[in-house]
């Protein structure tokens, strides 16, 4: 019987003109509006490396790379090769009675880079990474508790989302996983106090939190793993985000010379295309969970570990290595940070710049001149946090940056592009961002009428 070939490239052709009816009728409804209401929907039709083109054929440069997941930028010619010949090999992907080739070598190659552990559980996302490690905190210690960090983000699914700290994201799913509880992010002295009960199996924490971009202080993630280690508590560090080279160290926990007992990565080992996460642990602990031959299926899921994934891993660390990523996430990074710093003193909305490597967060706050201080205040009655969109909105339509607020509610901006990032690239950010900051300082002006536009939505919103 002949096939008829399933071209999918002219497949999107022909149809993506429909793609917002299509998701209208079919899947969120919400998102076509949002991003409608934005003058987001440009219609995206190529991706390379750090850059994106809509239908017109504009260029933009990607500053939100997915949510962190396309560290080596879009397409990149190695890992699609890799993808290639996995899918060329006609290998016996998913056996389950067969132990993974490609999975032993993705976890050598992970382990190289955190000498002191030695074993890797794979799972398909984030947020599975989260719950096997909840769950192997609570079988290798034999306590129940997990305690968190205030403003900390770990996923949506129940067990993440128990440790989740934001209730736009918690409310209206009914009760979450009892045992969770969290302290202040940077205070010892709250975590000890909760520590010493010696009923916490696990203490979880981002290096830098990703929701605002809060860095720890430097004697934080340390002290922490010390006090872990006093009361008998798994110190798990996820770095879903912050791993991989994103802030200018293979794994963030360096910058402070912290080694948890457990540390989680996804996101960018992914190389943006096949979905993996990777738990790296101790053998003393996963020896526990993994004990007896009956139980050497004792957690795991049914896609965990298949060929694809394994071969975007191998060939995102390849990418990485090649091209040394993980410098110049350092070096673009700082180039950054120093030239959006420099422009605090000009612009009196602009209150700091910080983070590290390619993970920088941009916050603005209240203005004290009586002339910005009306405009402000009407538009954060309206909608607390609003003021963000009147800078991301035009970094968008006019820059062509393509930014995210970090976290609802928020005042601080999030830039996390693909580590590719060049110093042209970086000095198209500085040049964007101070355009678009120093219209935002002219009342009346374009953004302030932008403002007032968004503040309409909001109110005819909450009629
Ligand atoms: N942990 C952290 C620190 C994250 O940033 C995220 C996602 O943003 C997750 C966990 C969840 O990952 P996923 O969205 O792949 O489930």
């Amino acid at each position: 019987m002949l096939y008829p070939n399933i071209d999918v490239s002219e497949m999107f052709v022909e149809r993506e003109a429909q793609r917002g009816a299509m998701h209208t009728r079919h899947l969120n409804e919400q998102l076509v509006r949002v991003l409608k209401t934005i003058g987001y929907d440009v219609g995206f039709q190529r991706g390379t490396g750090q850059y994106l083109f809509d239908r017109d054929g504009a260029r933009y440069l990607d500053l939100l790379s997915g949510f962190g997941v396309f560290a080596i930028g879009r397409n990149h010619p190695v890992l699609r090769n890799a993808l290639k010949s996995v899918l060329d090999a006609d290998l016996a992907n998913l056996v389950q009675m067969d132990v993974s080739t490609l999975a032993g070598i993705l976890a050598e190659r992970l382990l190289e880079h955190a000498p002191y552990m030695d074993k890797v559980f794979f799972a398909n996302s984030g947020a599975e990474t989260v719950e096997a490690a909840m769950k192997f905190a609570r079988n290798a210690t034999g306590r129940n508790e997990i305690l968190y960090c205030d403003h900390g983000y770990h996923g949506l699914s129940y067990g993440a989302l128990s440790i989740t700290d934001d209730s736009n994201f918690r409310g209206g799913f009914g009760s979450l996983l009892p045992g969770c509880s969290s302290v202040p992010f940077n205070d010892l002295v709250a975590l000890e106090k909760a520590l010493s009960t010696r009923q916490v199996a696990a203490f979880i924490v981002e290096p830098i939190q990703g929701k605002g971009v809060n860095m720890p202080s430097d004697e934080f993630l340390p002290g922490a793993l010390a006090l872990c280690r006093k009361y008998g508590t798994l110190f798990i560090a996820d770095e879903i985000q912050t791993g991989l080279g994103r802030t200018g160290k293979f794994l963030a926990i360096e910058h402070w010379n912290v080694e948890p007992d457990m540390i989680l990565l996804a996101k960018a080992l992914s190389g943006g295309h096949v979905p993996v996460g990777a738990l790296l642990t101790r053998k003393s602990i996963f020896d526990k969970i993994f004990n007896r031959m009956d139980r050497s299926l004792v957690h795991g899921s049914t896609f965990g570990k298949n060929d694809l994934a394994m071969a975007a891993g191998i060939a995102t660390l390849e990418v990485m290595k090649h091209e040394r990523l993980v410098e110049n996430a350092a070096q673009r990074g700082a180039q950054i940070q120093l030239a959006l710093k420099g422009m605090i003193p000009g612009f009196e909305l602009l209150k700091e710049v910080r983070g590290k490597g390619l993970m920088i967060g941009v916050e603005f706050g209240p203005p004290k001149s009586l002339r910005l201080k009306a405009s402000w205040n009407i538009l954060e009655s309206a909608n607390k946090g609003l003021f963000c969109q009147l800078i991301t909105v035009p970094l968008f339509k006019e820059q062509k940056i393509l930014t995210q607020v970090s976290g609802h509610g928020s005042h601080t901006i999030k830039l996390l592009p693909p580590l590719t990032i060049t110093e042209e690239d970086g000095t198209w950010i500085e040049n964007s961002f101070r355009t678009v900051i120093a219209d935002s300082h002219r009342v009346p002006g374009a953004i302030w009428s932008l403002g007032k536009t968004l503040v309409d939505n909001a109110v005819r919103k909450s009629a």
